[in-house]
């Protein structure tokens, strides 16, 4: 039998849905709104923009989301081919009219006649046929009671506290250095694990200020304002006393600076590496809920990060989403139930366009498995293979927090040949994607011709 079920016609469920329909396979799409809402979707209509209208940078040559949009194009997405017939003058950025997009999106699959849609909440996992999860971040609670039960509670969180991630090749080293705190760990991959900066009492006074002046965001409504213990953003922790960070996350014991090993630091801020690959490190114990462009300000003072670029910023959000290191293979399928894939932010990717490309990618996914020619992960050097390899190994499964896609993603391009400037690093990357893709597309093209 070659149906296909799946839960939740938001980004990743509606790109599911069209990548399936489209190879020959029967969707049934479960939706649960209008009869029951969520506090962010306002409408009835599949793919709903929950708050921005932007699908973010549209350069496939200098930007990791913008080589995504290319992918998705090449593989026929209907969200990105919705995106650029309802797009609305924004420079480099895509974005769209979100009622005349969601709208497009909902009537080209009423209209595929290979898919139906059927309203109403789904509480239960399925036992039998093949099932795609893309409920999203605002999940209905009985369905995450069901999956909690599946997965083990500590498997599923319910908000992200994401602590900005750094390029590591922009941090300056003449003033960071690496050591765990205590000198734990002997081999290099521990030594690298942990990078220091150091403040002296000027620059966390400076720094303190800067924390309680910058603009914060605020919760949505209906999105409960609870921080749990151990998460509290900084600028709370800051608000608390000015000494709170430097007894919590920027303590400066059990570490000497190399670089001034007589001047004991004031504060240290810690950064831990975030991706096997060492490309990426997080600001342990950063999350805040300050503004993005604030964030950039702010965390420029910490000295060894003035020319920090950052692969994500931090963030609070209310964000029901896997486990995915622990609990889904490559395929994007849960291990104890390999019947049902998950797609989309659920699955620990972060943005509507990293959902709706999890959600293309588990549609191609799970028709190959129903057509009797299964189908594999994208390369790695690609945007879309890069993403599910980090959600489902590269990332650390203990401090597992949602990622957007970027080139720290990527397996490096080789340097041979001396140091490339980063447009030059960036072109390559995306060259080296494309080649790759169209590759992964072709391979699948001939297995069904
Ligand atoms: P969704 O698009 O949320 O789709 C999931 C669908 O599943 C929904 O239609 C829901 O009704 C349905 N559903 C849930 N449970 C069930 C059930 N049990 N049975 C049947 N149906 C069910 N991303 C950005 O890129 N930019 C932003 O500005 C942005 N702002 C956000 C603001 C808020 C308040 C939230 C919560 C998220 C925001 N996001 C933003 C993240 C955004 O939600 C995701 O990027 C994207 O919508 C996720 O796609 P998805 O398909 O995984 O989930």
């Amino acid at each position: 039998m070659t149906q296909l079920h799946i839960i939740g016609g938001g980004m990743a469920g509606s790109e599911a849905a069209w990548q399936a329909a489209g190879q020959g396979v029967q969707v049934v799409i479960h939706e649960m709104r209008p009869q029951t809402g969520t506090f962010a979707h306002q409408t009835e209509y599949l793919a709903e923009m929950v708050c921005s209208n932007s699908f973010r940078s549209d350069d496939d040559e200098q930007n990791a989301v913008g080589l995504l949009h290319w992918e998705m194009r090449a593989a026929g997405g209907l969200i990105m081919d919705m995106a650029d017939r309802h797009a609305l003058p924004a420079g480099g950025a895509l974005a769209v009219d979100r009622d005349a997009f969601a709208r497009a999106v909902t009537e080209h699959l009423l209209a595929h006649p290979n898919i139906r849609l059927e309203r109403g909440e789904i509480s239960a996992l399925p036992d039998q046929g093949q099932w795609i999860i893309a409920t999203g971040p605002l999940t209905s609670g009985a369905l995450a009671e069901a999956i909690a039960q599946e997965t083990g509670a500590t498997a599923l969180a319910f908000f992200d506290a994401i602590a900005p991630i750094v390029y590591f090749d922009t941090i300056d080293l003449s003033k960071a250095w690496f050591q765990s705190r205590y000198d734990k760990g002997e081999t290099e991959e521990q030594r690298t694990a942990y990078l220091n900066c150091p403040m002296d009492r000027d620059q966390y006074e400076a720094f303190i200020d800067a924390l309680l002046a910058a603009d914060k965001t605020e919760f949505h409504e209906g999105e409960t304002a609870q921080y749990f213990d151990g998460c509290l953003p900084i600028e709370v922790m800051a608000e608390r006393g000015r000494e709170t960070l430097r007894h919590g996350p920027m303590k400066p014991v059990g570490l000497t600076n190399p670089h001034a090993p007589d001047k004991k630091p004031h504060a240290v801020v810690q950064l831990r590496r975030d991706n096997a690959l060492g490309t990426l490190y997080n600001i342990v114990g950063f999350q805040t809920k300050m503004k993005y462009g604030a964030q950039a300000s702010v965390f420029k003072m910490i000295p060894g990060l003035e020319d920090a670029s950052f692969a994500r910023l931090g963030g609070i959000h209310r964000n029901t989403f896997l486990n995915s290191p622990t609990l889904l293979d490559e395929q994007l399928r849960l291990r104890s139930r390999p019947n049902i894939r998950f797609a989309g932010q659920i699955t620990g990717v972060e943005g509507y366009v990293e959902s709706a490309a999890m959600g293309l990618l588990a549609g191609r996914l799970a028709a190959g498995d129903l057509l009797g020619r299964p189908v594999s992960a994208p390369p790695r050097e690609t945007a879309m293979g890069a993403l599910v390899h980090h959600i489902t190994g590269g990332a650390e499964a203990k401090t597992f927090q949602p990622m957007n896609v970027n080139f720290g993603l990527f397996p490096p391009i080789d340097a041979k040949g001396g140091r490339r400037g980063r447009r030059d690093r960036y072109k390559a990357y995306t060259d080296r994607a494309k080649l790759a893709f169209s590759d992964w597309l072709a391979g699948q093209k001939r297995d069904a011709a």
